[in-house]
């Protein structure tokens, strides 16, 4: 017998992910659940699979199939597809195993012919119904199979209204709607009829309120009148008009989400006021919403604060800690139209009207709003590059409104009062005209949008967002520090809970002002002598450095980070500076110009850098160790409540003979510095393992590290022999031949550079069982290699402070899902 490629629903359960996508599924199990659902059945992921591997042909026996599955629908219906007396529709949806937002790709309504829809018109009474019904399956039919440009009917509907003089659809009659099915018949020749298709979530997927939250897809026509009822437009209308379907939906709703402890997203139709389920899935929502969700479903003992914290995707947080306006500018802002608060968030850019031009500005460093009628998947890339969407068509359940929530995006939706001249890259609202690249702001929570920039703030976590973040703070093992060098970041990190510095870039600390001539004439300084006095000009300026830096963490721990890039990367390139530092310096710039050609190297990421640097200039080490000590010392005179233990962390090291060589400057001056002090502090000497070689030999380094910090970019870049700056190039051919998923430097290679990782761990606790382990590459931001880093039974995360408070939560999970295992 060959393969089962098509099951009817009652042949399949929740289960099937895999085998019937997860619409498919979730209706098996709605099925066995005993819900209403209406007859159908899935063809399956291997069906599919089949599809592309035949070279885009359909087997025959799926066929066979399919047209056996069609002839059951038939018969348990009594229906019959194309016949005007008694007819059977069917919609046709697509479905995946992993969910795929903005891809949703559906046939209402197929099965009817020109006669069919005379009926329709006919039983219900309605011909303007029945015939925009028709056209919209004609528009659908057209865009999801035959690829016709949308906006091809964008225009026949345009011109209509235009020649009628009026502005909205529904302003169009059903002599109209008759004359627009014939022009678009021009593009493609099928039929259809309309139920009451509706969208419904079980609570609110922009704020997460809890309340029935939905809209009927097809029948925008306003109070129309079907069959003598009507028609309903939303939940609420359906609650008045219809109150037998709309108790069962109830009821319905409460158990899905008891069932599957989740918010539900689901797909509906009514038919002679008989509700049918057409789909479940947990529902996809905003942060905000997702928080309030979960917060909420605690309080009403649906699920514990374990399972609470495991139904928010800790990346998503991502969207509630950047900037929200200003609230003081945005009092006295006026709005110039509202529509729908689709997706929340504040967005301030410049208007473009494409989505090409989204990409494009940005990619010039523009920020922009792209400002459309409505959007499709093909928008997706434009949608991402800008800050914001504006429509003018759409509910909260349009494409725009669905993919600019999953992406974490402002949208606002359904600004009817706009109207658009693509043409001349403009729109026009209450007789004032808005160009290309004029600035607006939507502010997507209330649906406003203002005709000029609004500024922003800083976000900040309050409310759900606290309360949620404190369970994860009570479940997670792992500490969270932050990635930061300036005493803005690391203040920014310790409000979204970090809870310490893991690295601070101290050369990043060189770059700016006076500190970058210092450090220039320190390069090229002939010796020792001209380099300690270009050194002691840096010194002031790297102790008030770090002094901001201690302040701003308020006692919590400081790792500081020894000068790591190869010194080239500090010398001037343009020709006024070489010059400039030329004369600084007493030299000729020809004399200047083989300095820096003798700093050239072929390798510079192998090259004379890390604890290199300090090995050739110990009065790099020196100086930087006095600035640590120093400012440490001032800071817990000024603060005898905090404990100053400031770390030093020694970077690329290769060896322990390297790093007892490096720490014993640190030593010798840090010590020295403290005797004379009338303030003792203490102080701690470690390294970072980002080269292999430290990894395996962990057990001789830990002999001279009092704590480890991975760095996983160099740990990952030498591991592979990638380059992390030009990988990029190479790995995209890697994805397409399934030799790697994904980018191990933005997510851990837990099968390679984990396993020294691994050894690391292992060797460096054998010498040293109360060894400081914690990791400070990109990956510590990431919650997959957070999880792995639990694994490892390591102290701490650091990651950059936007990604602490996902960094908290992935902590948190990570913990509970070892627990469940
Ligand atoms: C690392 O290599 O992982 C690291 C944190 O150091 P940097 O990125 O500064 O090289
Ligand atoms: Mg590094």
């Amino acid at each position: 017998m060959s393969e089962k490629y098509v099951y009817m629903f009652s042949e399949g359960n929740g289960k099937m992910r895999e085998l019937l996508g997860g619409k498919g599924a979730n209706l098996a199990e709605m099925t066995n659940l005993g819900m209403p659902v209406p007859q159908g059945f899935t063809i399956t992921t291997e069906a599919c699979n089949k599809y592309y591997d035949d070279g885009e042909k359909i087997a025959p026996e799926v066929m066979e199939q399919v047209h056996a599955s069609l002839k059951k629908l038939e018969d348990l219906s009594g229906k019959k597809l194309g016949d005007p007396a008694n007819p059977l529709l069917v919609s046709v949806r697509s479905g995946a195993r992993a969910s795929m937002p903005g891809m949703m790709d559906t046939i209402l309504n197929l099965g009817i012919n020109d006669e069919v829809v005379k009926t329709i018109a006919e039983r219900t009474g309605n011909e303007r119904f029945a015939y925009d019904s028709y056209r919209r399956f004609i528009q659908m039919f057209s865009d999801v199979v035959m690829e016709l440009p949308k906006h091809e009917f964008e225009v026949i509907i345009d011109e209509m209204k235009e020649a009628k003089g009026v502005k909205q659809d529904t302003e169009l009659d059903a002599e109209d709607l008759k004359q627009m099915v014939v022009r678009f018949k021009e593009f493609y020749r099928e039929n259809l009829h309309g139920d009451l298709p509706g969208v419904a979530f079980t609570r609110n997927p922009a704020t997460g309120e809890k309340k029935l939250f939905g809209e009927f897809l097809m029948n925008a026509q306003g109070e129309d009148v079907v069959a003598g009822v009507r028609t309903p437009q939303t939940i609420d209308q359906l609650k008045e008009v219809m109150p037998g379907a709309y108790n069962d939906f109830v009821e319905i709703c409460n158990k899905l989400e008891n069932h599957y402890k989740d918010m539900q997203d689901m797909e509906f139709t009514i038919e002679n006021e008989k509700l049918y389920m057409l789909q479940t899935r947990n529902g996809k929502r905003t942060a905000t919403a997702a928080l309030k969700v979960a917060c909420d479903m605690v309080n009403e003992g649906l699920v514990t604060t374990d399972e609470a914290l495991m139904m928010v995707d800790p990346k998503q947080l991502d969207s509630l800690l950047h900037p929200q306006f200003d609230a003081n500018v945005l009092k006295n802002a006026t709005p110039i139209t509202s529509g729908l608060p689709a997706s929340p968030g504040a967005a301030c850019g410049q208007i473009v009207f494409s989505a090409d031009d989204a990409v494009r500005e940005h990619n010039n460093g523009k920020k922009v709003v792209l400002v459309r009628l409505e959007t499709s998947p093909e928008d997706i890339e434009g949608m991402a590059a800008a800050e914001g969407i504006l429509t003018v068509r759409g509910g909260m359940t349009s494409h725009a409104a669905v993919v600019a929530r999953g992406m974490g995006e402002c949208c606002v939706s359904g600004c009817g009062d706009i109207k658009m001249d693509y043409a001349n890259k403009k729109f026009i609202l209450n007789g004032k005209e808005y160009h290309e690249f004029d600035w607006i702001s939507l502010d997507g929570s209330t649906g406003n949008v203002y005709g000029e920039a609004i500024p922003t703030v800083p976000a900040t976590i309050s409310g759900d967002f606290e309360t949620f973040m404190k369970w994860a703070d009570d479940r997670r093992r792992l500490k969270v520090r932050t990635n930061a060098d300036t005493p803005r970041d690391a203040k920014q990190a310790v409000e979204f809970g970090a809870e310490g510095i893991g690295l601070t870039r101290t050369e990043h600390m060189f770059f700016d002002g006076e500190k970058i001539k210092a450090i220039r004439e320190m390069i090229v300084a002939p010796n020792a002598e001209a380099r300690k006095a270009a050194l002691e000009k840096v010194l002031p300026l790297q102790r008030e450095d770090f002094e901001g830096i201690y302040e701003a963490m308020q006692g919590y721990p400081v790792t500081v980070r020894y000068l790591d890039p190869p010194l080239h990367e500090f010398v001037p390139t343009k020709k006024e500076d070489i010059e400039e530092l030329a004369r600084d310096m007493n030299m000729s710039v020809e004399e200047l110009n083989e300095v820096i050609s003798g700093l050239h190297e072929v390798n510079p990421m192998m090259g004379h850098r890390g604890c290199r640097l300090a090995v050739t200039y110990p009065e790099i080490a020196e100086t930087q160790t006095r600035a640590v000590i120093e400012a440490a010392i001032n800071v817990q005179r000024r603060h005898p409540e905090w404990k100053m233990v400031p770390e030093i962390m020694i970077p690329l090291v290769v060896d322990v003979k390297e790093l007892k060589f490096v720490k014993d400057i640190v030593t010798s001056t840090a010590d020295k510095i403290i005797a004379e002090s009338d303030v003792k502090i203490e102080y701690h000497v470690g390294t970072m393992i980002e080269d292999p070689r430290a990894a395996v030999l962990a057990d001789e380094i830990a002999s001279e590290a009092v704590f480890f910090s991975f760095g996983t970019n160099d740990l990952t870049q030498l591991t592979y022999g990638f380059s992390r700056d030009d990988a990029g190039k190479f790995l995209d051919s890697y994805y397409d031949a399934k030799i790697f998923e994904q980018d191990p430097f933005a997510r851990l290679d837990q099968h390679g550079v984990g396993k020294l990782m691994a050894t690391a761990v292992k060797l460096g606790r054998q010498t040293r069982p109360d060894i400081k382990l914690g990791i400070c590459g990109e990956h510590g931001g990431d919650p997959s290699s957070i999880e792995f880093c639990e694994k490892l039974g390591l102290s701490y995360v650091s990651c950059s402070p936007y990604r602490v408070p996902i960094a908290r939560l992935a902590a948190a999970q990570a913990v509970i899902k070892n627990e469940d295992k």
